[in-house]
């Protein structure tokens, strides 16, 4: 009786520590697919003191954070705020990651022309141009002269950049589809096309432009008034291998990420079959994914997870667009048939 007792003890200890090597195993293995590709949140467009904003860097920085963010981009209005003494403080777990950038603040004809240089070398003062296609091109041609990324900030605010505009640009491929500034007139009306129309006009030409959604924060302090543009309205989740400014600006390039003011994306997968989407669903909310087409057509409405679409060969190119019954929304970026 008492050998049996020792013997089932042993078989005890063998099982539990073959049990440990192999969870140790499964966690590795997940740290080694997590290693080649994770998501990264980040903004991309934030204000500080340094222009307009109402905080100092430091307490803007802590904000997001604190809110879960992996990275963000300062960019305030022509002024390039240096990002290495916050990343030492507040990057130094390698869990997030401030990135320098500088809001070109130009204007045509008294509307405003901003983009987004995105770390640049230096800062980039506003060119100017004899038209809005040139204000523009200027202003990109000396973002990447400085190796900024260049975004197209709120085409919508003022009425400034329409998609007949934005169809001739030449060397961006980025433009803000969503902003939590409120009076940028994301949704268009009166005649006026709302910024996801634009996209759609501008896909519809060819073009490829990758949509990016952003805060344009400035205001951090509580109580916020109700037209306040407040931080962690709109961001992006980028895939890459690792959380370094060369790795997020190459997705953000590529783009390998998707747009979001609230719907969490578990996966997405474009090959040249089909797009599938699935999706992270919370409480008692409701999900629908469009596919959407040439000219901002569905194609499909889908409400299963994950949502699949099939190409049928005469697609332009084939987007989605997420969305809950409490109104958030996730865009995934276009993809082109042949
Ligand atoms: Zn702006
Ligand atoms: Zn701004």
């Amino acid at each position: 009786m008492e050998k049996f007792k020792l013997f089932f003890s042993y078989v005890i200890l063998l099982l539990v520590t073959v049990l440990t090597i192999q969870t140790g195993q499964t966690q590795n293995k997940y740290n080694q697919q997590a290693g080649t590709l994770n998501w990264y949140k980040g903004n991309t467009h934030t204000h500080t003191l340094n222009s307009d904003g109402d905080s100092f860097p430091d307490d803007v920085v802590k904000w997001y954070r604190l809110h879960g963010y992996n990275f963000l981009v300062i960019t305030d209005h022509n002024f390039l705020t240096e990002v290495d003494e916050l990343n030492k403080i507040y990057g130094a777990d390698e869990q997030y990651l401030i990135i320098q950038g500088d809001e070109v603040s130009d204007e045509f004809n008294k509307r405003p022309i901003h983009l987004n240089a995105i770390n640049p070398k230096y800062n980039i003062l506003p060119q100017g141009g004899k038209n809005t296609l040139e204000t523009l091109q200027n202003n990109i041609n000396a973002i990447r002269k400085a190796s900024g990324l260049v975004h197209i900030n709120h085409p919508n605010f003022g009425w400034a950049i329409s998609a007949d505009t934005l169809k001739l640009v030449k060397n961006c491929n980025l433009f803000e589809i969503y902003s939590g500034h409120p009076i940028i007139n994301n949704y268009g009306g009166g005649g006026k096309p709302s910024v996801e129309q634009i996209w759609d006009e501008v896909l519809a030409s060819g073009k490829l432009m990758y949509g990016v959604a952003v805060d344009d924060m400035h205001e951090l302090k509580e109580p916020w008034e109700p037209k306040a543009a407040k931080p962690g309205q709109g961001w992006v989740m980028v895939r890459a291998k690792q959380l370094t400014v060369e790795a997020i600006l190459k997705s953000l390039k590529k783009g390998n990420f998707y747009s979001s003011t609230g719907i969490e994306l578990l996966d997405y997968e474009a090959n040249k079959k089909n797009i599938k989407i699935t999706y992270k669903e919370e409480g008692h909310a409701k999900y629908t994914v469009l596919f959407i087409g040439k000219g901002g057509k569905v194609l499909t409405e889908e409400y299963s997870n994950p949502a699949i679409y099939n190409f049928q060969g005469n697609e332009k190119y084939v987007r989605a667009k997420i969305f809950d019954s409490n109104g958030n929304m996730a865009w995934t970026q276009p993809v082109f048939g042949e």
